[in-house]
């Protein structure tokens, strides 16, 4: 039968979860280049073995048992208690692979056949095998046994009660060798990823089996398998978008009769107190609050609802007279309003009007999405801007001196939700420069940022003055 529609485990996202939770039939290698690598797939695959009530088998060569004993004892495994209850076993190779003296593929699939079966008699629920594989290296055995043996477990495990991770140190075995090793393994966990296996193939085909018929008929079910997967992505992307376009439009209804009522509220309470005497300043204080915290969420809502429109690409522009330097002198001035009572550390060059045909409320859109990134992430440090004409563009540049980014992180930033600092750190939903950069894009323009980790970045946004025809701007 043809091999393979995913496993469940492969849903989860990150590997912990994928190892803790692969089920009876799996069979997969690890190729790892460091021991980092090698435990972190390893120790929830065997915590989630004895969480099961299964036996778990470490067969060891490339370390000692000592050294496999305390790595798990370390990700706080009672080891002594589990080997008491025989749940846990240790074996070398001479235990396993060699007992019979020699290596045979099919006289260590009856051993493990045994061992199954040996479980479920002393009432375990299963059994699960690793073994680090650099044991093929030896003398005992031909790569080309170990690759058989390989082959013929993909017979052995579906249907069984037991599950397997064979590792490969990819520093110890030729390239050859890793080649048959991810031609015969439906799963491989790579680094963090436990992937599906798009090299995997049959035992029939890797023992050179199999009729062309059936390389044909795998061919095209591999094809199918994957173009399906992509399919399914799709699909997941499609549906993020269209739920977030339903719910920042459900959301932003109430909200603007949320802040209508504020607005009202704040009328009330000035009209009932004419004079500074009459005033109560808790009650004055508290609507301030709540005005601000509702401009914050507004502000989310509006950027939901602008993402939806790129998504759906109805970002449209009313073009009209715009002069930026004044415009980003207003833009600074609301911004500065926005933060007191702190000192705010803006200086804006003097310039002269630069007039360009733009849509205003969306450039002060882009303007102060950098102008409040520059507050947000500068360290209270001065921020300077400076707008000025170049050739054919108007620029515009924000400086800060604050926490600068890493060079692999300049250009993924602009992409949505994408951030470079953890949100227990300074929250945001990473869609500021997505919008910022769509915008100027929609202008026939660009956002790009220079930038030294830990001292600062400068962000320039460039406008044609003249905005390009719909046939030059594709
Ligand atoms: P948000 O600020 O909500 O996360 P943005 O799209 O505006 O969303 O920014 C994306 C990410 O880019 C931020 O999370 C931050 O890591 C980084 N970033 C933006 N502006 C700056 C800046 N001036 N200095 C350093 N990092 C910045």
């Amino acid at each position: 039968m043809l091999q393979h529609s995913p496993p469940n485990f492969l849903r989860a996202t990150n590997l912990q979860e994928q190892m803790r939770g692969m089920t009876h039939g799996a069979h997969c290698c690890l190729v790892y280049e460091s021991p980092e690598q090698q435990w972190a797939a390893i120790l929830p695959f065997i915590t989630a073995g004895l969480m099961h009530n299964e036996v778990c088998a470490y067969i060891t060569d490339d370390r000692s048992i000592l050294e496999v004993r305390h790595a798990l004892q370390a990700h706080g495994v009672d080891v002594d208690a589990h080997v008491r209850r025989k749940a846990l076993t240790f074996m070398t190779k001479r235990e396993a692979y060699l007992s019979g003296g020699s290596f045979s593929p099919s006289g260590m699939i009856s051993f493990l056949g045994d061992t199954v079966r040996q479980a479920a008699a002393n009432g375990f629920s299963g059994f699960r095998v690793t073994g680090e594989m650099t044991w093929a290296l030896g003398r005992e055995c031909g790569c080309e046994d170990v690759v058989e043996y390989e082959a013929l477990l993909n017979d052995f495990f579906p249907g069984s009660r037991s599950l397997a991770v064979c590792q490969y140190n990819r520093q110890r075995f030729s390239a050859e060798l890793i080649r048959d090793v991810l031609r015969t393994h439906p799963v491989a966990i790579l680094g963090d990823q436990l992937c599906s296996n798009l090299f995997y193939e049959t035992p029939a085909m890797v023992l050179g089996r199999e009729s062309a018929e059936q390389r044909v008929d795998w061919m095209m079910h591999q094809l199918r398998h994957f173009r399906a997967a992509e399919e399914n992505l799709e699909r997941a992307v499609q549906g993020r978008d269209d739920f977030l376009g339903v719910a920042s439009h459900e959301l932003n209804t109430p909200l603007t009769a949320l802040k209508l009522q504020v607005q009202g509220l704040q009328r009330l309470l000035t009209q009932r107190a004419p004079g500074p005497e009459q005033e109560d300043p808790k009650l004055i204080r508290a609507l301030g609050r709540t005005d601000r915290q509702m401009r914050r969420l507004s502000k989310l809502v509006s950027d939901l609802l602008d993402v939806s429109r790129i998504n759906a690409r109805q970002l449209t522009l009313r073009h009209e007279a715009v002069d930026l330097q004044e415009l980003v002198e207003e833009a600074v001035e609301s911004a500065s309003d926005e933060l007191s009572p702190l000192s705010v550390p803006f200086s804006v060059q003097p310039g002269t009007p630069l007039i360009g045909l733009w849509d205003r409320s969306r450039l002060e859109q882009a303007v102060t999405n950098l102008l409040s990134n520059a507050l947000k992430y500068g360290r209270g440090r001065p921020v300077r801007v400076r707008v000025f004409p170049h050739e054919d563009k108007a620029f515009l540049e924000v400086e800060d001196w604050g926490i600068g980014l890493r060079p692999e992180d300049r250009s993924r930033i602009f992409e949505r939700f994408e951030r470079a600092i953890s949100s227990s750190e300074i929250s945001g939903l990473g869609l500021g420069l997505f919008i910022t950069r769509e915008i100027a894009r929609a202008h026939g323009g660009t956002v790009d940022v220079t930038s030294t980790l830990g001292e600062g970045s400068t962000f320039t946004l460039k406008l044609p003055i003249i905005p390009p025809s719909p046939l030059t701007q594709a």
